[in-house]
């Protein structure tokens, strides 16, 4: 297994400091415990992403949040929603499937994942909004690794 290199924390945006909503979160509904490597991704078509890098120390989480976020119209919650989905995974790692199959949105991921409160307002607001600030047609909210 080869070791990888983890990028550069770039965590201010023009618009929101991802270190800033990060904290917050943590603290809420963490317990603190959570440590991950933020930053936004580096071009604008760019997916939000949560990686778990095996280093020489052993693993880093990377958490990297799509460009479209980055913006003064977009509201906290939203970014926040998305964040808080990448942090879930980090709390709680995919799972092993029915053979080969990793599970990654699994039952225990799901539950975890509505206990953000604004958790119905991010997901109304990204169908309303999201799909068209970045014209992709690709899932804008997750892809991992
Ligand atoms: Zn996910």
């Amino acid at each position: 297994m080869t070791l990888e290199k983890v990028p550069t924390a770039r965590p201010q945006g023009h618009c929101w400091d991802l270190k800033v909503l990060f904290d917050g979160l943590n603290h809420t509904y963490f317990q603190g415990r959570l440590e991950a490597v933020l930053r936004w991704s580096p071009k604008w078509g760019g997916l939000s992403t949560h990686q778990s890098l095996r280093t020489p120390t052993g693993h880093v989480h990377l958490i990297t949040i799509a460009r479209a976020y980055d913006a003064a119209e977009v509201p906290q919650f939203a970014v926040e929603g998305v964040l808080f989905h990448e942090m879930c995974h980090i709390a709680h790692p995919p799972r092993q499937g029915g053979g080969a199959k990793r599970v990654i949105h699994h039952k225990e991921f799901r539950e975890a994942e509505r206990k953000y409160v604004q958790w119905t307002q991010w997901r109304d607001w990204e169908r309303k909004h999201l799909r068209r600030r970045v014209k992709l047609g690709q899932n804008l909210l997750t892809s991992h690794k």
